[in-house]
């Protein structure tokens, strides 16, 4: 059942956002060569805890911590540990924020410095795919028009969409209808309409679209070990327009390496 929002709520959803923004830009200061990824769990952490709020994936079916950080051939739902980040590495970090009953959730990867060429057109590829997404989330589009858009566009590269992972409605849950898959048809799915407020998050693999889960029962890794990107942003459908509502400003103007070109 998809639980439509009123517009005190998209407010509720968007202070929960701010806090969401802000919790990835003290992670984005340290993420560099030699940082421990158990120690970038810990600054999300306090930050959030210390700004009122709550790390929505911290016990989540169990998941032991604030953040997914999720190196190189590792798609999604890496658990922080002792891994330290070196030159080359992309780290895709994904964190939510449940504050005052409301949740959001965004994610980002990143290219540390001596990234190849060839996987930083990864990570542009995929984030550019984000938007094209983002361009079809409007009212009276389909989910398919969403799902279509970013398959459409990476799939000419040779990139694979991974399947078994999708995006989601957010609200007083993390995860909500519908789910929002990075792969389908134009016109098919459910209706986009008002009040909607949903996340879409790519989750591109250079190679195969082929995962496998670790048996720490989260870790999402490439079947052929080669690297994937993900990038997370939530939008609320108006009937004339639709809002991102998490950000991803105050990490381009914290992280040192930068990286994209800004054609957004
Ligand atoms: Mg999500
Ligand atoms: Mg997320």
């Amino acid at each position: 059942m998809i639980h439509y929002k009123s517009a005190q709520e998209v407010e509720a959803i968007k202070a929960s956002a701010q806090i969401l923004g802000k919790a990835h830009a003290e992670v984005a200061k340290s993420i560099k060569p030699g940082a421990k990824t158990k120690d970038l769990d810990k600054i999300a952490d306090e930050y959030i805890h210390d700004h009122g709020g709550w790390p929505s994936f911290k016990n989540y079916h169990g998941f032991p911590s604030a953040l997914c950080i999720s190196v190189n051939d590792v798609v999604v739902h890496g658990i922080p540990n002792e891994y330290v980040l070196k030159e080359g590495d992309i780290v895709s970090v994904d964190c939510g924020v449940k504050y005052k009953g409301y949740h959001s959730d965004s994610a980002y990867t990143y290219p540390l410095e001596g990234t190849s060429e060839e996987v930083l057109k990864l990570l542009q590829r995929t984030y550019e795919s984000l938007y094209l997404g983002i361009a079809q989330a409007k009212s009276g589009n389909r989910i398919g028009d969403v799902s279509y858009a970013i398959q459409h566009f990476v799939e000419q590269f040779g990139y694979g969409v991974v399947r078994e992972l999708v995006g989601h409605g957010v609200g007083k849950e993390l995860h909500e209808d519908p789910e929002v898959p990075n792969y389908g048809k134009r016109g098919k799915g459910p209706l986009i309409k008002e009040g909607m407020v949903f996340a879409i998050e790519p989750m591109i693999n250079m190679g195969t679209k082929n995962v496998v889960q670790e048996k720490d029962g989260w870790t999402i890794r490439t079947n052929d070990r080669k690297p994937s990107a993900h990038f997370e942003h939530m939008v609320a459908v108006f009937k004339d327009r639709t809002e991102i509502v998490t950000t991803h400003e105050y990490i381009e103007e914290s992280y040192q390496f930068k990286w994209r070109n800004k054609s957004r």
